[in-house]
């Protein structure tokens, strides 16, 4: 089996692949200046997550052989709950505005600015960064988009806050919203469907920022964003708050592990039309939902079932069966 692994991923070029996830960490620095670079991996064909390893190996493997990759489905077992008030965030705000980049993988906001304090660990803000459709599940469930907050310690270690993003009910308006976890819900309303409180207003945050997407809808290109008031977003993620949290990876190639994930209770939500900007420039960027944290890597199990059947179709047509 190990050489069949061995062609499969030998068969697609070695194209280098960029990480957008780890954009700006010490896995991927950011050029001061210059160009906006634009990621050689996709979500789609041949260049979609089933083929990240072969894009770039061995610097990619862990996409197809990691055992604690992410996303994952978030349901009991899997994480942890981390109080919001366990959590010191900082985030500076933007008055001038930030880059606002296209990196043909996702949108990404480079931060100017921003601790955050987990465990006496200190990480500082690199960028954050967008999902759709989200690529954690909450219970089950995918919700609209999902938000990335990529910090980076002094010990070269990655944390990655996580913030699903939902439709919102209403405008905007200035009052944060906190819409709990599934878990926390009541009620189910239909099997496998997630209830969640309501009105959800849309969050100015987004709001201001995703009205700068049409300046960047293609790969490479930049734009400076209106200013951008980051405090509710930071009172948003830590008063009465909770986190989920557990060592994963980046979602991105090369998909290093020792990721440590804080996915957010508390949720942000845009308007229907500042949805349908976002997915005209976004169109779709989410990798598959990954096994449980310590399972096989789930491509590692579809490698050892086709090789399964494979020798038993062999087997067939020798026994002269069709
Ligand atoms: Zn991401």
């Amino acid at each position: 089996m190990r050489g069949t692994l061995r062609a499969l991923f030998l068969t697609a070029s070695a194209t280098r692949a960029f990480a957008s996830c780890a954009h700006g960490t010490f896995l991927h620095p950011r050029e001061e200046g210059g160009a906006v670079e634009v990621g050689k991996f996709g979500y789609i064909g041949s260049i979609g997550p089933l083929h990240w390893a072969a894009l770039d190996s061995p610097a990619n493997n862990l996409c197809a052989t990691g055992t604690r990759q992410s996303p994952i489905n978030m349901v009991d077992g899997v994480f942890t709950v981390l109080q919001g008030s366990d959590v010191q965030l900082t985030v500076n705000d933007m008055p001038n505005g930030a880059d606002f980049e296209n990196l043909g993988t996702t949108v990404e906001v480079v931060a100017q600015g921003g601790t955050l304090k987990v465990a006496d660990k200190q990480f500082e803000l690199q960028q954050f960064h967008f999902h759709l459709p989200s690529e954690h599940l909450d219970n089950g469930t995918s919700q609209a988009m999902e938000m990335h907050m990529v910090f980076q310690s002094a010990q070269k270690e990655i944390a990655v806050i996580g913030v699903y993003i939902n439709i919102a009910d209403q405008p905007s308006s200035n009052t944060t919203t906190t819409t709990s976890l599934s878990k926390a819900a009541p009620k189910r309303s239909l099997p496998g469907l997630t209830r969640r409180e309501s009105p959800l207003a849309a969050t100015p945050l987004l709001e201001t920022l995703f009205t700068s997407l049409p300046a960047i809808t293609n790969p490479g290109t930049r734009t400076k964003t209106a200013p951008l008031a980051m405090g509710p977003l930071v009172d948003l993620l830590l008063k009465g708050n909770t986190f989920q949290t557990y060592s994963g990876s980046l979602t991105t190639p090369p998909c290093s592990e020792g990721v440590r994930w804080l996915v957010s209770g508390a949720r942000l939500a845009v308007t229907p039309a500042t949805f349908a900007r976002a997915r005209d420039v976004l169109g779709f960027n989410a990798r598959f939902v990954q096994n449980a944290p310590g399972e096989p890597n789930a491509l590692m199990q579809a490698a050892v079932g086709t090789a399964v059947a494979a020798v038993e179709a062999g087997a067939g047509l020798a026994g002269g069966r069709v």
